[in-house]
Parts: C-alpha cells; structure tokens; sequence
C-alpha cells in the first residue's frame, strides 16, 4: 500500500456546521453556527461522484454538525443532483427524528446510523445546548425509525473501558435494534482535549469481552470485531499481505463551503501555521476528480505518507493497521510524520490484541 488512491469508495460531506446538541467530547469547532452548504457545492461534487457510482458502489456520507439541522428541505435539495445509483448514508444524534424524516429516509432512501454510547447512565457527555441530558430525545428518534421499521446502525463512544462494560454495551445494543454497530475508544482531537490514555491491559481487556460477548449471540455486525477477526484468519492462511488496499482511500470530507480535505473529517474547520487550512482544494473552482488526483500534493499530506512509511518499517501492526489515523497524529504530536498514538493503542494495538486474547482464552485444549 503506497500513496493515496485517486477514486475513494465513499465521500463526506458538511450540509451544516450546526450541531444542535453539544456532546462533551465533540470534535467540531464550528458546532453552534448553523454554515449550510449550498447546493452548487453539491452539484459539483455529483459531477464527480456519479461516474464514480455508476462504475461501482459508491457512497456519500451526510455528517455534520448534525446533518438534519440543515432540515429536510435543503437537505433535498443537496442530495438532488446525485444519481440513482449514489448510497446515502446520515450519520445523526437521532434527536431531530420523527415521522416526517422516517418518510423522508424511505423516498431518499438513505441508510441511518445512530450516536448513542449504551443505556441512559452512559450518556453522560451527549448533552444538549443547555447542558440537559439528550438520551431520551435521542431514544425518541430510535423508537421514530423501529416504527417505520427502518433497519440503522449504531455508533457507541466509549470514554473509559472498565470490567463488565462491554458485555453492558453489547446487550444494550442487541435490544436497541441496530444491525450494525461501530465502537470508538474517545479521541482526543478537534477541540477535544481530554486525555484518553487509558492501561493497557484495561482496553484489552474491553475488547476481548466485546468479542465474548458477540459470540455469545452473533445477531449485530460488531464493525471492529469482525475486520479484526477477518485480520486474524488472513494472517493463519498467510494472505494478509492483500488485506490492506494497494492505496490508501483519500476518504475526502467537503467543507460546508465547498473545501475538500482528504483522510480526515476531523481537520475540517481547522488552520495551522505550517499547513494552513488542510484543505486540497475547493469543489467550487476544481472538479473533485482533479483535486484527489493531486491530492498527495498538499503539504501535509505529503508530511502523513511519510509517515505512514514510519509505521510500516516500524511497528508490528502495520499489516493490521495501515497506518491511517491523519488527525489522530496532527492533534495528539502537533505533525503527520509521527507514529503510535493513544488512539493507534486503543483502537488498533489492543484491539487485535483483545481478540487474540480471547481467541487464546478459548481455545481447545488439543490445539
Ligand atoms: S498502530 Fe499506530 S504506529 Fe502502528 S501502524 Fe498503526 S498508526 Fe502506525
């Protein structure tokens, strides 16, 4: 895997920078201030994306702020120059969710995907505009989508791994109803400072519970199990090696405004001494196409292949990882060029470390 691929499989985009919850360990600078996109911005990024989608699946990811701040209208008309064969995606705090946008998912047919962290005294950090608890605004909207009987997933933020939680999260989960569920460690990045080191042998120890608890009962695809366990069995029947992509995906997120940046949403709305805006260029002056063909051109970008090549000839994981993880490395060591950070360890060293630890826990003793 060199370089970055000129095609992604998927692109971001910004319809509003407005949140209208405001969740202790959010990311987004912008989050109060409702900065819409315009609509040519999403027709120029269409004429890109519907080749794209016409040659291969293709999807685009509605992400925020909240994307259902910028109402149903305006949303409409952003998803409207993209061809039939373009996925939708909305990742939302299903707090804005009723009737009227369980219709509107069906005639768009755009796929949820739910911010909750587990049952009510985990959600601590969502919180509304004026500090009050989301959670049962956030379950109204869950309960809005199994009424319309629309499949979603789930996205849990964990903010510090303990004995008995993740068997808590997966049950909870199971009764939820989503289909799919994603699972992230906090990070400390955007203008989330807190710390998230946690021990080592705590977040292993997460992980491997979360798989004994998916085995349990296998209904949900668990996103950071089942990639490891795929990892796993590559590596016992040595194809490993065509595991990772031959490029990394530019996984590009459009700003409200139009501002392409590559690898990671979490930059967006950010400006640095050395690196400026992050930003590869604008849809609304360069077609898409064109700017991810020169995107290894930007300078940061250049800084983060090199250190992605710092990864691969230096840490163990790299076969698993990839060595992604752009923003994690700007907010946790100030450059692109470093290696391990907190994120890398709780998310992908203890990860994998947690699955083969279950996978040790449980093996036969003939083996
Ligand atoms: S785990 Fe961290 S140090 Fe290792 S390859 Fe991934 S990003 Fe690099």
């Amino acid at each position: 895997m060199r370089g970055l691929a000129a095609v992604p499989s998927y692109v971001v985009m910004q319809p509003t920078t407005l949140c209208n919850l405001d969740c202790a360990y959010c990311y987004l600078p912008f989050r109060a201030a409702d900065r819409r996109m315009p609509v040519p911005v999403a027709e120029a990024v269409a004429a890109s994306v519907n080749p794209w989608a016409a040659a291969g699946r293709f999807s685009v990811v509605w992400h925020g702020g909240e994307p259902l701040a910028a109402g149903r209208e305006h949303l409409a008309a952003l998803i409207a120059p993209f061809g039939p064969e373009v996925e939708h995606h909305v990742q939302t705090n299903a707090t804005l969710i009723d009737d009227a946008w369980c219709a509107f998912f069906v005639e768009h047919g755009v796929r949820v995907s739910v911010s909750v962290d587990g049952p009510r005294e985990r959600n601590g950090d969502r919180v509304t505009r004026g500090g009050g608890p989301a959670y049962d605004r956030i379950l109204r909207g869950v309960a809005a989508l199994r009424r319309h009987g629309l499949p979603f997933s789930a996205l849990a933020v964990v903010g510090r791994p303990e004995p008995g939680l993740a068997t808590e999260l997966y049950d909870y989960f199971l009764d939820l109803g989503c289909d799919v569920l994603g699972v992230n460690i906090e990070e400390t990045e955007g203008v989330n400072l807190r710390d998230n080191s946690h021990d080592a042998p705590l977040v292993t120890a997460f992980w491997a519970e979360l798989v004994e608890a998916w085995r349990r009962e296998p209904r949900i695809h668990l996103r950071e199990v089942e990639w490891s366990l795929r990892y796993a069995g590559a590596v016992l029947d040595g194809s490993a090696d065509d595991l990772l992509p031959r490029r990394l995906d530019p996984i590009p997120t459009v700003g409200h405004d139009g501002s392409v940046i590559v690898l990671s949403p979490e930059l967006a709305g950010f400006t640095d001494v050395r690196y400026g805006d992050f930003a590869s260029g604008n849809v609304l002056a360069t077609p898409l196409a064109e700017i991810l063909a020169h995107a290894d051109r930007t300078p940061w970008v250049g800084e983060f292949l090199a250190g992605v090549e710092a990864c691969r000839s230096s840490c163990p994981y790299f076969g698993f990882c990839g060595g992604g993880h752009a923003a994690n490395r700007y907010f946790e060591l100030g450059r692109f060029d470093g290696t391990q950070t907190a994120h890398c360890r709780n998310s992908k060293i203890h990860l994998l470390e947690g699955v083969l630890e279950h996978a040790r826990d449980h093996q036969s003793p003939a083996a």
